[in-house]
């Protein structure tokens, strides 16, 4: 799965939205969050992220963020 950081806070673009294909992007308090389950691993999202806030989880240190992702998105 892929995951938005903190890199994504007030960061006005939406372009990663528009290409999802299962749209599991929600609006978390002051970023964009992904939901985990929803995510199908495309990773086209990832290159339209200007802030390159959008991660895989494969990479260090992320699980903190698929937890806190995961949390935003169903709360909304
Ligand atoms: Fe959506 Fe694909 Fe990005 Fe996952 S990796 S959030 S399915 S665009």
């Amino acid at each position: 799965t892929y995951i938005v950081n903190d890199a994504c806070i007030a960061c006005k673009y939406t372009d990663c939205v528009e290409v999802c294909p299962v749209d599991c992007f929600y609006e978390g308090e002051n970023m964009l969050v992904i939901h985990p389950d929803e995510c199908i691993d495309c990773g086209v999202c990832e290159p339209e992220c200007p802030a390159d806030a959008i991660r895989p989880d494969t990479e260090p240190d992320t699980e903190q963020w698929v937890e806190f992702n995961r949390k935003y998105s169903e709360i909304w």
